[in-house]
């Protein structure tokens, strides 16, 4: 079933779509610690230049996580470009900041500056700004202004078979949570809508992403639970996952996706918080927060970090006892001044 994406194709700027239409040897890049959002776009950005007659090759500095290997193509990521080979576009999806590349950036910052760049993304923290680029922090997903992008060059969205359908359908249901956050809107359901009509399984996507865990990983989550803790008021919710907690569980860094998002349903808390150990002198932070409270990239800002208004991270430049202290003083400050209307 084919829905119509008119009404929204004209929110496309023809700069990017036609910079991505006219690649002949696109490199398109995710960001580190890839998730289904970044993934899912540059398969997208991809299938569109291979439609147009060009070439891509697909970048993530971080290995794809193997929760994702059920969506066709995410074995065709590698970790770093060839320096001489003769790339006409770069394209970085989901990206708030060039930095948020990773290691790539710093292993071959010459071809990234060299190249004509389109960037699609949907960070309100974004401080990019080059005339081809597209951000739009209504949308929910950079998943949803790739189909756009698709839409608006001509790609049928069922392209291989239904994969770039599924593989964009699995960003949008990444970062809305299967349509629970208030960040979806009329256009994502209509883009999603789309998207299933092309073949995408939703129901199939939303239960492998949300709902399907190794027991490890439900052994790794119930130790983390375990040690929550909560602010004096009960405004900040939070907990911490260290090195051993992995060694002791058998699971990588990537199986703590989804944790923060069951501190952050306490009934109380306006802030969660997960802190992950990174090495001895660094820690991931991943905030989440609830609507009409605390701003999360204000938060993590000023940490260095950003993301959206609900959903922010941050990498801190200390060992975790240290930066989980710094960080809980500002989040109790920001938590303690929210103002929400006392109930009867
Ligand atoms: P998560 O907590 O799921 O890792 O990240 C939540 C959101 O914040 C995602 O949209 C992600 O892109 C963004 N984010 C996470 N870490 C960072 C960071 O260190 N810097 C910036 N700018 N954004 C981040
Ligand atoms: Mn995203």
């Amino acid at each position: 079933m084919t829905i119509d994406l008119t009404p929204w194709l004209a929110d496309v700027p023809a700069a990017a779509a036609d910079a991505i239409a006219a690649a002949r040897n696109a490199l398109v890049a995710c960001h580190e610690n890839p998730d289904a959002d970044t993934l899912g776009a540059a398969l997208g950005v991809a299938a569109i230049v291979e439609r147009h007659g060009g070439s891509a090759t697909l970048i993530s500095t971080d290995p794809v996580p193997p929760l994702y290997a059920f969506l066709e193509g995410m074995d065709r990521f590698i970790s770093d470009p060839d320096d001489a080979a003769d790339y006409d576009l770069l394209v970085v999806c989901d990206c708030g900041t060039l930095d948020r590349l990773g290691g790539v950036l710093e292993r071959h910052r010459p071809l990234f500056e060299r190249l004509p760049r389109v960037l699609v993304d949907h960070h309100a923290s974004n401080t990019e700004g080059g005339p081809r680029d597209w951000v739009d922090p209504v949308a929910a997903a950079t998943c949803e202004l790739v189909t756009l992008l698709a839409a608006k060059l001509g790609v049928p969205l069922d392209a291989g078979d239904g994969a770039m359908a599924a593989a964009l359908m699995a960003g949008i249901v990444m970062d809305t949570s299967t349509f629970a956050h208030p960040n979806s809107t009329p256009r994502t359901l209509a883009v999603a809508a789309a998207l299933v009509g092309a073949g995408a399984p939703l129901s199939d996507i939303s239960r492998r992403l949300y709902r399907s865990k190794p027991d490890a990983q439900l052994r790794l989550f119930g130790r983390v639970l375990d040690r929550l803790e909560v602010s004096d008021d009960g405004l900040v919710i939070h907990s911490s996952l260290s090195d051993a907690d992995l060694a002791a569980t058998g699971t990588l860094s990537a199986h703590s996706e989804g944790l923060i998002d069951l501190l952050a349903q306490s009934e109380t808390a306006e802030v969660a918080v997960l802190f992950k150990e990174a090495g001895p002198d660094a820690t991931r932070v991943s905030v989440r927060t609830k609507p009409g409270g605390v701003d999360a990239t204000v938060l993590t800002g000023a940490f260095g970090g950003g993301g959206h208004a609900r959903a922010a991270g941050a990498t801190i430049a200390a060992p975790l006892a240290e930066a989980r202290r710094r960080f809980l003083v500002e989040a109790d400050r920001l938590a303690g001044s929210v103002q929400r209307p006392t109930q009867a």
